[in-house]
């Protein structure tokens, strides 16, 4: 996985934003399936919680650092990560750097409609990005092997699935060896993102940290996921050492 920082058992990769995008580009020429999470301090501290979970996070290429919440965690831990590495932006900016090769893009998971939204979005903003294939996220078990048959038949490059955590890193650490694509990314909440269904904070409210603040405000019913949060501080400061 290359450099990393240990956070709770999860390994958080230390690259910038830019390292992280060449690194991806770099996999694009590789042909194998690479596994890209992007966990925030709620996913981490699942995975705290649910050691299996931990080791599926730790099977990934690269897990970066979404949010501030996990960049925090490093400092506390005294090994600081440069820049938080949201799915969000880097899925963005990778989109933005393959598109004048033509890369291929598949958008797999949200409800009906979003990832068709979502795709239009895309091939708008990055002109030559061919975007090969869409899904719903709302499926049953046996109806898994059809969905890796669509997906390999549209010959992404590059595979998001918004399931949410952590039904999307399961789905992927299951399927894996059975996808024919390059880059897949565990992506939550990107397509919604993308179609416009969920409001991001404004720049200066993310410069100060306060994303979650923002998220919060807008889908109270979050407050009891949030939890996670502060027990997540909490967890590093007591035990986070333990980690290293
Ligand atoms: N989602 C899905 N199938 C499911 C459950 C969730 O496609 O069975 C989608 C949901 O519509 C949303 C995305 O997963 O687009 C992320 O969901 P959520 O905001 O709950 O997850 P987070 O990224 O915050 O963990």
């Amino acid at each position: 996985m290359g450099d990393t920082v240990n956070i709770l058992g999860v390994q958080v990769s230390t690259k910038t934003m830019a390292e992280t995008v060449d690194t991806l580009l770099g996999y694009l020429d590789e042909e194998r399936v690479h596994c890209v999470f992007t966990p925030n301090s709620e996913i981490i501290y699942m995975a705290y919680k649910d050691p299996q979970f931990a080791q599926l996070l730790n099977s990934a290429d690269l897990n970066t650092a979404d949010g501030i919440g996990v960049v925090y965690a490093s400092r506390i831990l005294k090994q600081p990560l440069r820049e938080r590495v949201t799915g969000f932006d880097l899925i963005n900016l990778l989109c933005e750097r393959a598109a004048p090769d033509k890369r291929r893009v598949f958008l797999f998971g949200a409800k009906p409609g979003v990832a068709e939204e979502a795709a239009d979005k895309l091939t708008q903003l990055y002109p030559g990005l061919v975007i090969c294939g869409t899904r719903d996220g709302y499926f049953k078990e046996e109806q898994t092997p059809e969905i890796v048959e669509q997906i390999n038949a549209a010959e992404p490059d590059i595979l998001l699935v918004c399931l949410g955590a952590p039904k999307q890193e399961k789905w992927i650490a299951d399927n894996r060896e059975h996808l024919n694509v390059r880059v897949v990314f565990g992506a939550g909440g990107t397509l919604d993102g993308l179609a416009g269904r969920m409001e991001r904070a404004p720049e200066s409210w993310q410069r100060l940290g306060l994303e979650w603040a923002f998220r919060l405000m807008k889908e109270p019913k979050r407050i009891f996921r949030m939890t996670a949060l502060p027990r997540f501080g909490l967890t590093v400061l007591l035990k986070g050492r333990k980690y290293r």
